[in-house]
Formats: structure tokens, sequence, C-alpha cells
């Protein structure tokens, strides 16, 4: 154990925390372990920022949103939004807990199929795919999820020229209450849109319609809107089977529930404000249930759910760089923790934590990244104890698209490191280096010889 650190003893006014309606402020306290790993060791061994997952914490998550589901309702299946985080360390988790894939590019659709992610399980959404996804889609009998008419011309030709029957779905968008409504992907189901897509896909008899899909929006706090997006989507299945005898088998609602990540100039804390997976659940079965369904065979309830499932299990660690006064005396605070890889700070407020015990005393704190750039911000005037340069802090649920957003500005992208349940460590994916850009840049012959400097 590390010797505290030995402060002189002081008056001091309670004045920091002043109690208010909610109660009185909490002192931001250190965390140095994460599933009983300490972090000073993580950062010793991976380098400062590094990013840290989970394992535990992803299975526990999943688990508990998958109960919450099958409690309520006798068909579910997740699929597993690999924008969110695909990291294939990070997928294969949710594989194994039962998860399918769910993929918006090819890129994405090749890493699932390297994955092993069976070809019937893998969801294809998104407005682009091109032809060459769509015909490997196609013949391995993935679940297209068709955005617009210009996709499903191609696949209706494609259909004739592969002599095979694609499994397809529509995306549907709707108003459920959530403005703004995100109309631009898939058929709109006020104007009629998704009813004459469904129309045109039945009218040819070797596409199967399968399922139907919405995804409304993401970080949706109204567990109500889910309902009615049940509502449409039940009232289209009903009406394919009057019209065409076509059952439904599926219904996808999508992701977009919220994670515990407080919005920036949100009233309260989301941890206190978001809805639990049982109250999602509850509101997206009760509108399933209360459906009556053609010869009462109820559809499989489909689920991508990406933020909730992965936020909370992962973590960022990095060290501070200096502490500096700004021109109105406000203090600032230097990380080496960037928006570059924090991309996500420009709409959340983080929770930060020094990751050792430090100065009793606190003060409005506004956090910069290392970047060159003054919009990067991690932390808008926080109250934070006063911590040295060489201290180090650690960010709170950074698991959803921090990793995918990411981007090479200024300097790398960091290790990430994953706790496995046992506590054992893996690197799983390597932070990138100078030989990483080397191989993906080409200097041409006229540049190659050694650059002289003209005066
Ligand atoms: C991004 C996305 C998801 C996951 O959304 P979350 O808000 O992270 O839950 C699911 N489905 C589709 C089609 C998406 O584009």
């Amino acid at each position: 154990m590390n010797k505290k650190i030995y402060e002189r003893p002081i008056l001091r006014k309670v004045v920091e925390g002043m109690p208010n309606k909610f109660g009185s402020m909490k002192r931001i306290r250190p965390i140095n372990t994460i599933d009983n790993v300490l972090i000073d060791d993580i950062i010793d061994s991976y380098g400062s920022p590094v990013f840290i997952l989970s394992e535990k914490t992803i299975r526990d998550t999943y688990k508990s949103a998958y109960r919450a589901f099958s409690n309520r309702y006798p068909k579910v299946q997740f699929a597993w939004s690999y924008k969110t985080n695909y990291l294939d360390a990070v997928c294969r988790i949710f594989h194994s807990e039962g998860s399918w894939a769910e993929v918006v590019s090819g890129f994405e659709y090749e890493k699932a199929l390297a994955n092993h992610v069976p070809c019937n399980k893998i969801i294809f959404n998104g407005p682009d795919k091109s032809k060459n996804d769509l015909v490997k889609a196609i013949q391995n009998k993935s679940l297209i999820h068709i955005d617009h008419f210009d996709e499903l011309y191609t696949i209706i030709q494609l259909t004739d020229e592969l002599n095979e029957r694609p499994q397809v779905a529509i995306r549907v968008n709707m108003d459920t209450g959530i403005y703004p409504q995100w109309d631009r992907f898939g058929f709109n189901y006020e104007n009629g849109e998704a009813w004459n897509a469904i129309n045109r896909i039945l009218t040819n008899s070797k596409i199967d319609l399968i399922g139907l899909h919405t995804h409304i929006g993401t970080y949706i706090t109204v567990s109500k809107a889910y309902a009615i997006a049940i509502e449409k989507l039940a009232s289209l299945a009903n009406k394919t089977f009057e019209r065409f005898k076509t059952t439904i088998k599926y219904i996808d609602v999508g992701g977009g529930f919220a994670s515990q990540n407080t919005l920036q100039g949100a009233y309260l804390p989301a941890t206190d404000t978001t809805p639990s997976f049982d109250d999602y659940a509850h509101a997206i079965t009760t509108a399933l249930t209360s459906v009556n369904f053609p010869n009462n065979e109820v559809p499989t309830l489909i689920l991508e759910t990406g933020r909730a499932l992965i936020d909370e299990a992962g973590w960022l660690a990095g060290t501070v760089l200096a502490n500096k006064r700004l021109a109105d005396g406000h203090r600032a605070m230097v990380l080496d923790v960037g928006v570059n890889i924090m991309f996500t700070a420009f709409w959340y407020d983080y929770e930060i934590h020094p990751v050792n015990e430090s100065s009793f005393q606190s003060e409005p704190t506004t956090m910069y990244g290392p970047l060159c750039m003054n919009i990067d911000v991690i932390r808008k005037n926080i109250d934070f104890p006063l911590l040295n340069k060489d201290d180090r802090f650690v960010i709170k649920r950074v698991g959803a698209y921090t990793m995918t957003q990411w981007m090479q500005f200024i300097t790398y992208r960091p290790n990430v490191v994953l706790i496995d349940e046992k506590g054992k460590l893996h690197l799983i994916r390597k932070g990138e280096d100078k030989e990483v850009f080397r191989k993906q840049e080409i200097v041409p012959k006229h540049l190659l010889e050694k650059a002289e400097l003209k005066n």
C-alpha cells in the first residue's frame, strides 16, 4: 500500500458543495483500481493514456439487459452494434454471450465474418452497401435491412442474376415523439413509403421479407417512444399478412438506449435519470404483447443496443501534463487525453477521478487535452481536487464510440487493454507508432531523395 502524503492540517470554511435541494455535493474521490487491478500498474505497463475495458462489466451488463427482456417476452435476440465498439475482443465477448452482429458497412461485415458470426446471424444495416457487399450478403443469406429504393432495385436486379432468395427487412422511420426525427434512414411510415416498399418487395416472388426494422435515434431517454415504434411496425406486419399472407418473423427496434453518461447541460446526473433496462423492456414488451399477431405467432424481438451495453465497461486512464492559470485566473489542467481520442467529450460531462489520494482541496477547473486546438476541452469547469503534474486520473464510462470514432490527429492512438474475469490483463489493440504510418504512406519517387532544404 502506498503511504499517504502528509498534509498539514488546515481549518476550512465549509463552502464547497453547498447543500441544495438534492443534498450536498460530494467531493470527487480517487478511484485507484478497476476490477481490483491497480490503475497505476496498468499505466506503468501499457503507457499513458490507456483505454481499459472490463470483461466482467461487459458480461454483467449484457446479462442484465438480456434478462430484462427475456423475463417479459419469449423470443429475444440481441445483435451487437459493431460501430459502437468493433474491437474484435469486445465483439467476441458479446457473441459468446449469444449476440448476433449488426453491421453498417462492408468493413464491419468482414469483421463480423472474421469473428466467426454465422452469416445468417449478421444484420446488414445502413445506407452504404456496395453492389459487392450485397452480392456477398445475398449469397451468405445474411439479413439485409434495406435503406432506400435504389438499394431495393439493386437487390431485385441481383436476385435475377444470382438466382438466390435474399433475406430482407426494411428500415422504417417514423414519428415517435422524438425530435428531430431521424427520417434520413429507411422508408417513412406516415407518408406510406414503407408500405410501398413492402409492396414492391412482395410483388417480387423471389425475395423473402422476414423482418421490419427501425432505429429511432440514440440516447433516447423516453422509453414510450419505443412503444410507439412497436405499434407502427406491428401495424405494418399485420397489413403485410392481410395483403400477402406473409408472416413477419422479427421486429427489430434498433438501438438508442441511453447510458449513464450525463449530457452536457443536463440538470440532473444521468445516473439519476436514465431509464433502466427494465424500464425500456417494460415499454417495449408491453407494446408487443398487446398486439394480435396473425395466428398468434409472435415475432422475435431484435435489439441492436450499443451504447448502453458497453459505455460502463470502458475507462480511460491518463496523466496530468501541467497546471496553469487562464488570463482570468481560472484554474486549467492540461491532460494527455484529448478530443482526438474522446470525441464524445463534445456532448458528455464525463465523470473524472484522481487515481490516487490527492489534496483535500478542490477548485473549479477546466481540463484541456494536449492538442494545439482551442476546442480540445475534456471537461469544463469541474470542481476538481488539485492534482500535480504527473498525477494520474481516470475517466469513467468511455466504452461507447470512443474506440471507433477516435482520430489520428497530432498524436498516436493509445493501447487498449482488457481485464478478463480473472483480473488478467490483455493488450487487445496496440497503440500506434511511426511504423504504422510508414506502412500506409507512399512517398513519390521524385521526393525520395534526401531533402535538401532550400535557403
Ligand atoms: C448506431 C446504431 C445502433 C446502436 O445505437 P446505440 O445508440 O449505440 O444503442 C443500432 N442500430 C443501428 C442501425 C445503428 O445505426
